[in-house]
């Protein structure tokens, strides 16, 4: 049997995912083939310490047993019914996740694009049910900066001209606000107002942390103007940020909670919307839906996740984990760094414009065995699974301090 046939190498795979692939994304040049918590490795066996988490969806760590256990016995017996049906997973799912959040109600979808969607249909059937709205008036505030996913109306919201200017005509009926500004929020909201959507953290908008007491104060304006409150935590939320949610660090709760991501601890798509049922109850038979959504397969490793994010207490890893590299990145002297921050283990390093873009550090990083990216072309995001250990953090401190200093 001739080895090439079945061995390929790093530069055989890249070329064929450049050969029949659509360029919609610019990888790091590193194949990898396997992975098991914070570490993955490429088709040539090296091994990296995966600090990005596939954006947060791995906050688990990779292929984590109890997950793995949970999508194969489910694999094994009913995978896809479609909602025309009941299957005997989704029940237990809801009322998992209804218990970690503490809503009422749940929406199942798959990517976290489709939940915002959903969210946003949500939101604007109970601004002409509930609040009085004339049809077809409703507003939606979001913030400059924002990301919500790559549909066409999430993307019609997006102040990133590359996200949507050549793909409109785009949905009207958002109002964009500069974000962390709660005064800006109070003087966008009209009659017409049904929600505002809002990050905790803008993750791809480079780890931007809203000044201290922003959610808080945002929630009371959206009490006080009968507009719903709607925090996309789909990278923030499941522990990421130190908590179990990243509003609950200014003690808030939502009106609509929006998760996907680690959801699923990175084995099958799976996004829900959360909200009491004032507000998820004007959904009717019909009125939305999905094949996939809510499936079996997606229920059982749901679930699981959920319980790997309980009882291995993530969140509380991930807040003391995150506190001390945090601490120690501040004390790295780097001609390069122009800010460090960050909650949990979600930590962004900011380089000064002198820098030359946050691309060569991350590749830089890869020769070292980190694998991180950058996002806004001037911040690299440090987001590792939040079952990492204070000795695996040590080592990626000295290996990011090697690449900071350099010239
Ligand atoms: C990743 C992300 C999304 C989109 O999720 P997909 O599964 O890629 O559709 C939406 N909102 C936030 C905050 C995200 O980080």
């Amino acid at each position: 049997m001739n080895a090439s046939v079945v061995a390929s190498t790093s530069a055989d795979l890249i070329a064929l995912e450049q050969c029949y692939g659509a360029r919609n994304y610019h990888p790091l040049e590193v194949v990898i083939s396997r992975g098991e918590g914070v570490w993955v490795y490429d088709v040539e066996g090296r091994r990296y310490l995966d600090c990005l988490s596939a954006y947060s969806a791995l906050n688990q760590g990779h292929c984590h047993p109890r997950i793995r256990q949970a999508l194969i016995e489910q694999a094994q017996r009913l995978t896809l019914t479609s909602r025309a049906f009941y299957n005997d997973q989704l029940g237990l799912f809801y009322r998992d996740l209804c218990q970690f959040s503490g809503y009422d109600m749940a929406l199942p979808m798959n990517s976290g694009a489709e939940a915002v969607e959903t969210a946003i249909k949500v939101a604007r059937k109970w601004g002409y049910e509930v609040k009085g709205v004339p049809l077809n008036q409703a507003e939606i505030i979001v913030c400059a900066g924002n990301f919500h996913g790559r549909t066409i109306t999430v993307v019609s919201f997006s102040t990133e001209r590359q996200y949507k200017e050549k793909f409109g005509p785009l949905t009207p009926g958002f109002v964009i606000i500069p974000y962390g500004d709660a005064a800006a929020l109070e003087a966008a909201i009209t009659p017409n107002t049904v929600a505002f959507l809002v990050e905790p953290i803008q993750g791809e908008g480079g780890v931007i942390v809203p000044p201290p007491g922003y959610l808080r104060a945002a929630a009371d304006i959206c009490r006080r103007h009968n507009v719903l409150f709607m925090a996309d935590e789909i990278q923030t939320g499941l522990g990421r940020t130190g908590t179990r949610f990243a509003c609950d660090h200014e003690d808030v709760r939502p009106d609509v909670l929006i998760l996907g991501k680690a959801l699923s601890g990175g084995f099958y798509p799976v996004s829900a919307v959360l909200a009491d049922r004032p507000v998820l109850g004007v959904l009717q038979p019909g009125d939305h839906g999905s094949t996939f959504g809510g499936n079996p397969l997606g229920a059982a490793v749901a679930r699981a996740a959920l319980a790997v994010i309980r009882d291995e207490n993530l969140a509380a890893n991930a807040a003391q984990q995150g506190a001390y590299w945090l601490e120690r990145l501040h004390e790295i002297p780097s001609p390069y760094v122009r800010e460090v921050r960050g909650r949990g283990l979600l930590i962004g390093i900011d380089l000064k414009p002198e820098a030359g873009g946050a691309r060569r550090f991350c590749e830089a990083l890869m020769r070292e065995g980190i694998l991180a990216k950058d996002t806004r072309e001037t911040v690299i995001r440090l987001a590792p699974p939040l079952i990492i250990t204070r000795s695996e953090v040590d080592w990626a401190l000295e290996r990011i301090a090697r690449v900071l200093r350099m010239s």
